[in-house]
């Protein structure tokens, strides 16, 4: 064997905050906090706290490697240095999904064993309710809060406090590139959330690949506005794409409708910007209800994370010029796997074939594969025609979940299975018809059909209750309940939202109750979903 006589210099996410530190120290990270207030640093700036907050995790707050420490926070650049502080220190970076509910954010903590929180202030309300039930989290430290803040939590520490406690000469935590640096959890199906672990060279994999020509095309010339959450699969890598690129970095917090965004987009001069397809929407809707004097610089948005109306894609580009890329991924594949970019031999295409092609999921990128399989379990030929579950594998794909067996999440041979159902054209284009997964994606969350069932058939006066997704212009999509009553009884659509309240986040309740006197069922007696919603768009479903 003979090997090759290159350096072995390992792919970490200190080796990202060095190279912005060191080429684009002059780069900026711009905040609208969640006091509506601004701020504004620089990389340089950035990465001196950071040092102060990763040495200060270890000196003061005990952290050690791998300990994973969570984050309950909007974006802003104190959760931006949170992502670089705690891989830096050696430990697992883990946001919390803020719209989760009280019970599946107890869960998770407990099941991480986060040993810190680092909440935002302005969530405080949302994480009194559990925090009595953490068991492993020895602090909780406060970002942007008066010091005069009135909580039942105890063992505050004040995230500024934190910072000058720490030392700007730390050095960074040596680590392996296979060592763990982040953590979020999926929202279950059926069980319980699971957890995703990714590791310091998953994360550069994913992120330097993100960036290049054929997926976001990120480069030093862009100023770039995170909308997607960073609670969502590592906020779809856009910290490490920025430094590693160049890129300006805007971030919103809590300021997430459409007119605020807007103002955001001016005033910072964005020329990309990420967001699932409500955000997408919103923003279109309201640039047309209420047209901008000066056009926006902004040249392309990302969106992700549910399928995205063509319709949109079309008029985003015939009304302002700007052009959509759309990706595919999931919490499980860190998460971006396939982009939709046109390609030199589509040029001759007619605008309609060219806007079907940027509405499909796209190409895989380069360090991950992707295959169809058809329910007899062979790979389907790549015509555009076969249907089948996307199967897939590559660098940043996940080999298991933490410390949970889930049966079936991987083929014999060792691809992950998306749950994602659809096709794959010659030219390696995947579009995504159906999902195996019984989930409702609303406005980029998830609400489990499952879990309203088995609450609404746990109502003394129902018998039985099945839900599907419907189609929905705001949120793309919506729970729909169906409900068979107890003969004789009933329950107003009022009464049934505030059964469900006790359990469910508002955005998850049901967009409408539909009365039947029976729902279908298959052959071995499962609800009839697919059955279900053909009758629903054949209005048929009474
Ligand atoms: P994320 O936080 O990136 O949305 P999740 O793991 O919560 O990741 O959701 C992943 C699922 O979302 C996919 O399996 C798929 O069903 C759906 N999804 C993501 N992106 C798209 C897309 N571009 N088009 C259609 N569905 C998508």
């Amino acid at each position: 064997m003979l090997y090759g006589q290159m350096m072995n210099y390992p792919l970490t996410i200190q080796s990202i905050i060095e190279y912005g530190n060191r080429v684009f120290p002059h780069k900026e990270i711009i905040s609208k906090m969640p006091d509506g207030s601004w701020h504004r640093y620089t990389n340089a700036d950035m990465y001196k706290r950071t040092k102060k907050l990763a040495s200060a995790l270890i000196s003061r707050l005990g952290i050690q490697p791998g300990d994973r420490v969570a984050t309950f926070a909007w974006n802003h650049y104190q959760h931006f240095e949170l992502y670089f502080a705690i891989p830096g220190a050696g430990a697992v970076c883990h946001p919390l999904n803020i719209r989760l509910s009280p019970e599946q954010i107890e869960f998770i903590v407990n099941h991480a064993e986060d040993k810190v929180v680092f909440l935002d202030a302005s969530l405080i309300k949302l994480f009194e309710p559990f925090a009595s039930g953490l068991k492993t989290v020895k602090h909780i430290v406060l970002m942007n809060s008066s010091k005069y803040l009135k909580t039942s939590l105890p063992n505050i520490i004040f995230y500024e406090d934190l910072i000058t406690e720490g030392k700007e000469d730390f050095n960074w935590v040596e680590v392996d590139e296979n060592q763990a640096c982040g953590m979020c959890y999926t929202s279950g199906t059926t069980g319980n959330p699971k957890g995703v672990l990714y590791s310091h060279r998953s994360t550069y994999l994913h992120a330097i690949t993100s960036i290049s020509p054929n997926v976001a095309n990120l480069s030093s010339k862009d100023r770039f506005l995170s909308i997607c959450p960073m609670f969502h699969a590592m906020a779809w890598g856009f910290p490490f794409m920025s430094l590693l690129a160049g890129t300006d970095t805007v971030m919103p917090s809590k300021h997430l409708q459409p007119v605020p965004l807007i103002e955001i987009l001016q005033r910072e001069k964005i020329t990309v910007a990420n967001g699932v397809p409500t955000i997408w929407m919103g923003i279109y809707d309201e640039l047309i209800r209420n047209p901008i004097k000066e056009k926006l610089h902004l040249r392309e948005y990302i969106v992700g994370g549910s399928a995205f109306p063509a319709g949109y894609i079309k008029n985003f580009e015939k009304d302002f010029g700007i052009q959509c890329f759309h990706a595919w991924g999931m919490t499980e594949t860190s998460p971006v796997v396939t982009a939709s970019r046109l390609q030199a031999h589509h040029e001759k295409l007619s605008q309609e074939e060219k806007i079907k092609i940027k509405s499909k999921q796209g190409i895989e990128l380069p360090g991950v594969e992707i295959r169809v399989v058809s329910d007899d379990g062979t790979t389907a030929p790549r015509d555009g025609k076969t249907i089948g579950e996307f199967e897939v594998r590559g660098h940043w794909v996940i080999s298991s979940y933490f410390k949970m067996n889930i049966d079936k999440s991987h083929s014999d041979d060792g691809w992950f299975r998306t749950g994602d159902v659809g096709t794959i054209d010659e030219f390696g284009y995947m579009e995504i018809t159906d999902r195996t997964k019984d989930l409702i994606k609303s406005g980029g969350e998830w609400i489990s059909s499952v879990a309203l069932e088995t609450s609404l058939m746990n109502h003394p006066h129902v018998a039985e209750a099945s839900v599907i997704a419907i189609p929905d212009e705001k949120w793309v999509e919506k729970p729909l309940a169906c409900v068979v009553f107890k003969d004789g009884k009933s329950v107003t659509p009022n009464e049934f939202d505030d059964y469900l309240l006790r359990h469910f986040a508002k955005y998850q309740l049901p967009k409408e109750y539909l009365v039947v006197k029976e729902i279908p069922r298959t052959g071995v007696g499962k609800f009839d979903k697919k059955k279900m919603r053909k009758l629903y768009s054949e209005g048929k479903l009474v």
